[in-house]
C-alpha cells in the first residue's frame, strides 16, 4: 500500500479553459493508476524555474501548451528526432532526472488519420493550410510516414517558406508553397486546416478554399477542435467529402503522452468521452 502519486501536469498560459486535465485524469482513473495530472499556470519569465521545479518534485511528465512550447527547447536534455524537426515539444517524459521533449500533435493527427478515417498517408497528396506550431507537427510526421508531396498555404510566406524547407531538408519530401485564396485541385488526397480559422469564437468563418474541383473520396481535416463541427467540415460533408476532427487528433495526442509517461496503453474511448463532456460544460 502506497499513499504516494505520480504526478504529470501541463505549464501554459493562459491554462483556464484548457480540457487536457479532465481528459488524463479519468484515463488514470480508468487503468487503476493512482496518478494526478495537474493544470498549472506558468508565465514566460518563470519557465525555468517551473522546469527545476517539477524535476525537484520527482514529476513524471509534463505537457507545454502557448507560449512554451518552443522556449521550453533549452531546459531539456534530449529531444526524439520529430521533436527536432518540428522545433516544438508539448510532451516531456521525464526519467531519474532525464527529459525528454516529444511532440505528440502530429503523430496523434497521425493516428486519427489512419484508425478514426482509415486511410492509409502513404503516396498520398495532401494540401496543407496554415505553417504554425499544429502545421509544423502534422507536417513533419505526414513526411515521415511517406506521403508523395506536401503543398502549404500560408498567409505569412516566410514562415510559410521556413516551414517548406525545414520539411524539404528534414525529410525529403516534395514540399511546395502557395499563399491564400485556394483552389483544391482533383489529385489531392487529403486536405488539413491546421490555421485557427473557424476556432471559437470565430465558428462561422472558415478557410476561403474552394472545394469545387476536389474528389468526392478527399479526406478533409480540421484541426481546430473548438467547436469539433467546424463550417469546414461541414461543407466538406455537404459534397459528400470524408472528415476528421480536430478532437480525434487532441484525443490521440494525449493519448500518446499517456502511454509515453505510464507505458500502458491509453483507454482511447473514455478519453474522447471525458474530452468531450469538458468542452461541452
Ligand atoms: P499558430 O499561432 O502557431 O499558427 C496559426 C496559423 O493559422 C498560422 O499558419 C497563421 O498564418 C494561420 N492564421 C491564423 N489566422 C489567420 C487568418 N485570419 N487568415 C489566414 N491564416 C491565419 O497556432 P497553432 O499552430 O498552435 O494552432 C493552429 C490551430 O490548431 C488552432 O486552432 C489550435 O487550436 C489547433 N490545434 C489543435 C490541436 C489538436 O490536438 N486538435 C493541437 C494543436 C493546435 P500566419 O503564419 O500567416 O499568421
Amino acid at each position: 500500500m502506497s499513499y504516494r502519486a505520480e504526478l504529470v501536469g501541463l505549464l501554459g498560459q493562459p491554462v483556464d479553459e484548457n480540457p487536457t486535465g479532465a481528459m488524463q485524469e479519468a484515463a488514470f482513473e480508468e487503468a487503476h493508476l493512482d496518478w494526478r495530472y495537474v493544470t498549472m499556470e506558468v508565465a514566460p519569465a518563470k519557465l525555468g524555474a517551473a522546469m527545476k521545479g517539477v524535476k525537484a518534485l520527482g514529476f513524471r511528465g509534463l505537457n507545454l501548451t502557448i507560449p512554451h512550447k518552443v522556449a521550453v527547447l533549452k531546459h531539456l536534455d534530449e529531444l526524439t528526432p520529430a521533436a527536432k524537426l518540428i522545433g516544438a515539444v508539448n510532451t516531456v517524459a521525464i526519467r531519474d532526472g532525464h527529459t525528454l521533449g516529444e511532440n505528440t500533435d502530429g503523430k496523434g493527427f497521425l493516428r486519427g488519420v489512419v484508425e478514426d478515417a482509415r486511410v492509409e498517408p502513404a503516396g498520398k497528396r495532401v494540401l496543407l493550410l496554415g505553417a504554425g506550431g499544429a502545421a509544423r507537427a502534422i507536417a513533419a510526421e505526414l513526411a515521415l510516414a511517406g506521403v508523395s508531396s506536401i503543398h502549404v498555404v500560408n498567409r505569412d510566406p516566410e514562415r510559410g517558406e521556413t516551414m517548406v524547407r525545414d520539411l524539404r531538408e528534414g525529410t525529403g519530401v516534395s514540399a511546395s508553397l502557395s499563399t491564400w485564396p485556394v483552389k483544391v485541385s482533383d489529385d489531392i488526397d487529403i486536405v488539413v486546416n491546421a490555421t485557427s480559422i473557424g476556432l471559437y469564437p470565430d465558428i462561422d468563418r472558415m478557410p476561403d478554399i474552394d472545394l469545387g474541383d476536389a474528389r468526392p473520396q478527399a479526406l478533409v481535416c480540421d484541426a481546430v477542435f473548438n467547436p469539433s463541427e467546424t463550417r469546414l467540415l461541414r461543407a466538406a460533408r455537404k459534397r459528400g467529402m470524408r472528415t476528421l476532427d480536430g478532437l480525434s487528433m487532441l484525443v490521440y495526442q494525449g493519448a500518446i503522452g499517456f502511454e509515453l509517461w505510464t507505458g500502458k496503453p491509453a483507454p482511447e474511448r473514455v478519453m474522447k468521452n471525458a474530452l468531450r463532456r469538458a468542452l461541452a460544460a
